[in-house]
């Protein structure tokens, strides 16, 4: 169910009205376009968006309406969606593995870029059409990133090497990809990449078009908000730095261009002493949080909207399934005088949340309420 909600400009209003039993995600189309307009004014190159962070088609039209023209995919179905909302963007096919019948997709939907972590997935491609960028996947040991993504794809420096000079000696268009990992603090991360990169391009003996510098910036999940001004200056240094004549260069963040505009709000269905279980869990929105820490950044309110202020009492949380495995991994902090009927209110839970929910059980959070700008 996706509701308009002109008349609430704010959750806690909205709840207080209508007293909503099912779990609510609240989208604020305003923060998503000033969130893709403060990246656009503040990375040094072209901006594009995960999909698969957020794909709801609501989310990409406002992207296409705030200027971002471009869309990494990693699956026919996303491509379908980004051309729904989308028509004219470019599609950026950046899962490296794919059946023959996916690739047959890509090339049908007019995919502008590949990326690539090993000869026989590079091979597979076959004949691409003049212009099309091959962007060789570099993977990095990485720490400090919220969970590894080097541990699934890409190429190590020497391979990466091999299959860039072969993507230039193809006729392709050339470019390095990595991600440093998702919900990575700072900008030393992508610098490590970035020189990273400068070294395997002139080992390979080419001229890179472009770099792409992935994902992986940072959304506010609690204490200070991120500094994503920072992160783009250690890239644009670290550009500077490494190469002698820089590359074009492109991100694709997922989680910090879409978390801020969703606020989830979920409700307390019973309270027991030292345990509570939610109208949602792990099945649902919150099932990034069995990887991830919850976020610090939870107000609890009673249905008539007061804000619960009681000293935190770390509490199991229970999902609504009957799987005995629907639980927080650790507890969670909330108000000592959080009652039954009582709502959660969740800020930053656009990214990876509604992209998680399954229906099992009959559960999992599925209304939206579009809001307008408070
Ligand atoms: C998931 C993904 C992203 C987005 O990552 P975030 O951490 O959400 O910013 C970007 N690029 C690729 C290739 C991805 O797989």
């Amino acid at each position: 169910m996706t509701t308009l909600a002109p008349e609430a400009t704010d959750a806690s209003e909205y709840l207080i009205r209508h007293r909503p039993d099912a779990p609510v995600m609240f989208f604020r189309p305003d923060l998503l376009a000033a969130t893709a307009a403060a990246f656009r004014a503040g990375f040094p190159g072209r901006v594009t968006y995960a999909v698969k962070a957020n794909p709801a088609v609501e989310v990409l039209g406002t992207l296409a309406a705030a200027g971002i023209d471009a869309f990494d995919v990693a699956s026919p179905e996303e491509m379908t969606r980004v051309r729904e909302a989308a028509p004219g963007a470019a599609l950026h096919y950046n899962n490296p593995v794919r059946s023959a019948d996916e690739i047959a997709a890509g090339k049908r939907m007019g995919v502008d870029s590949w990326s690539v972590d090993r000869m026989s997935e590079f091979d597979k491609l076959g004949a691409l059409p003049e212009g099309s960028e091959v962007s060789v996947r570099l993977a990095l040991p990485v720490p400090g990133a919220a969970y590894d993504f080097g541990s699934k794809f890409g190429a190590g420096p020497d391979l990466a090497v091999e299959i860039l000079a072969a993507v230039a000696a193809r006729g392709f268009v050339p470019a390095l990809t990595f991600h440093p990992g998702t919900q990575c603090p700072d900008g030393a991360a992508w610098a490590r990449y970035i020189h990273a990169c400068a070294d395997i391009a002139r080992r390979a003996d080419v001229q890179l078009a472009r770099l792409n510098v992935g994902g992986g910036f940072p959304a506010h999940r609690g204490g200070a908000a991120p500094d994503l001004a920072a992160i783009f200056a250690a890239i644009r240094t670290a550009t500077a730095e490494a190469f002698e004549a820089p590359p074009a260069l492109i991100c694709e963040p997922g989680r910090a261009m879409v978390a801020e505009a969703v606020t989830l709000a979920l409700r307390v269905k019973a309270v027991e002493s030292g345990a509570l279980t939610l109208n949602d869990g792990v099945y649902g929105a919150l099932g990034e949080w069995r990887d991830l820490p919850a976020p610090s950044r939870i107000d609890v309110i009673s249905p008539d909207g007061h804000l619960r202020r009681a000293a935190g009492v770390p509490r199991i949380v229970f999902g609504p399934t009957c799987d005995s495995l629907d639980r927080l991994p650790r507890p969670l902090d909330l108000p000592g005088d959080i009652a039954e009927g009582d709502y959660l209110l969740i800020p930053g839970m656009g990214a990876y949340g509604a992209a998680l929910v399954t229906a099992f059980n009959g559960y999992g959070a599925r209304d939206v309420v579009t809001m307008r700008a408070g």
